[in-house]
């Protein structure tokens, strides 16, 4: 039997205590100056604050110093990013562009790319969205049917993406098209990346729901990406996009979305007894195992190994959590519902319609669980 290749632990440096509390302190500050925080914050736009984290260094923070980055190690970065989550900061506007497709053009993109998209984005004025997902192919990527067809200095898309968090926000969005016909399933395909507004690119919103505007569907119709904004070789998409998918499943955004809420529902009076306390210490212990599971694939990507298996680990046992967390909170909430406010009902309300979501978005449970029971098979 093959088996689950182990989760090597990785401990956190000293320096990352100082970056802790300074970025605790930061924080705070943007909490006190009105800044809404909440759970689920990264996918919730709000320019002004990813600029200030873009100015203090936040974003980008492993990427080296030539690409505008503070070359700090993937474990110090998981100490901004956890510190980011648990308070629930409004991290949307720059977290895709941090995590996945920033990485993907330090890896894969022209020298136009670099110069021309990373500085944006480690300022934190650049947004990504992410084209993968069409309306036949979710699950099954290498079904996509948008067409990217040759043409003098560049392609022209045509077709159709759906579920496109934030495509209305994006200066940039990476679109997954065939730019080989008839090629087998996973060859001939090409990442590419399209700038934001186009003529070419009608986007329309999906209201999710909570009744808010958080994904999209976008249609091409001959939309033109020039050469150099083509990700890695022509037909090498698949192999981009599968290494992408470490990157996407295994940060703390997988298992902390409905922290915010777990803290706020656990300082509820309620909270001395003894069985809400084993049920609030339950959900802190998966919380740490997930915590030292996900810093080990951190730090396995920091080697330049691709962990796709202990990241769909990490991101099935994380939504499991996550979505025990609004159940937990509602148990917390009911016993002591003189003394809710308003504020926690929204928020409760809020994460509630969006949790559902939280085992669909980066790979469906039946698909992660798919994955795992392979690599356990003979
Ligand atoms: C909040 C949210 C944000 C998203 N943001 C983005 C984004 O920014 N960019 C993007 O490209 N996509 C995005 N998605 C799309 C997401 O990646 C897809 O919804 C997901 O991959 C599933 O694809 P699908 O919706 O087409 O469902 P389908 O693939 O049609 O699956 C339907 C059901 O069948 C099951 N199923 C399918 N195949 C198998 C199989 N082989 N074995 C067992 N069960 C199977 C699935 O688990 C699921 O339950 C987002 C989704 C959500 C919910």
């Amino acid at each position: 039997m093959s088996g689950i290749p182990p989760f090597t632990p990785h401990e956190l440096p000293e320096t990352s205590r100082h970056k802790r509390a300074e970025v605790r302190e930061f924080l705070m500050q943007q909490q006190a100056s009105g800044t809404e925080f909440r759970s689920n914050s990264w996918t919730r736009v709000d320019r002004a604050f990813s600029e200030q984290c873009g100015s203090r260094g936040y974003i980008g923070a492993t990427w080296p110093k030539k690409h505008g980055g503070q070359d700090l190690s993937p474990v110090e970065q998981f100490v901004i990013i956890e510190e980011m989550l648990a308070a629930g900061a409004p991290v949307g506007g720059h977290w895709l562009a941090d995590r996945q497709s920033g990485p993907q053009i330090i890896r894969f993109g022209s020298e136009r790319a670099k110069r021309d998209i990373l500085p944006e984005i480690v300022a934190g004025r650049c947004c990504f969205a992410i084209g993968m997902s069409e309306p036949n192919s979710g699950s099954d990527l290498a079904s996509v049917r948008t067409r990217a067809t040759r043409e003098q200095g560049g392609w022209r898309i045509e077709g159709r993406k759906i579920w496109t968090t934030n495509a209305h926000n994006a200066q940039y969005m990476t679109v997954l098209c065939r730019t080989e016909a008839g090629a087998q399933r996973h060859a001939g395909l090409s990442q590419m990346i399209v700038a934001l507004p186009d003529p070419a690119a009608s986007i329309s919103p999906i209201l999710n729901l909570a009744d808010e505007r958080e994904f999209n569907e976008v249609a091409f119709d001959g939309c033109f990406v020039p050469d150099d904004m083509v990700l890695g070789e022509p037909g090498e998409g698949w192999k981009i996009v599968t290494s992408e998918l470490a990157l996407e499943r295994s940060g703390p955004d997988r298992f902390m979305s409905t922290v915010p809420l777990l803290r706020e529902a656990s300082a509820l009076p309620v909270s001395g007894e003894a069985e809400v306390q084993r049920t609030i210490g339950r959900a802190i212990a998966h919380l740490v195992t997930l915590r030292g599971m996900s810093m080990s694939v951190s730090g396995m990507i920091g080697e330049g190994q691709s962990p796709n298996l202990q990241a769909a680990v990490v991101k099935d046992l994380g939504a499991v959590l996550e979505q025990e967390i609004v159940e937990i909170a509602r148990d917390l909430i009911e016993e002591k519902a003189s003394a809710v406010d308003d504020r926690l009902i929204r928020h409760f309300t809020r994460t509630t319609l969006e949790a559902p979501s939280f085992s669909l978005r980066g790979g469906t449970r039946e698909i992660l669980r798919g994955i795992i029971g392979k690599a356990l098979t003979p």
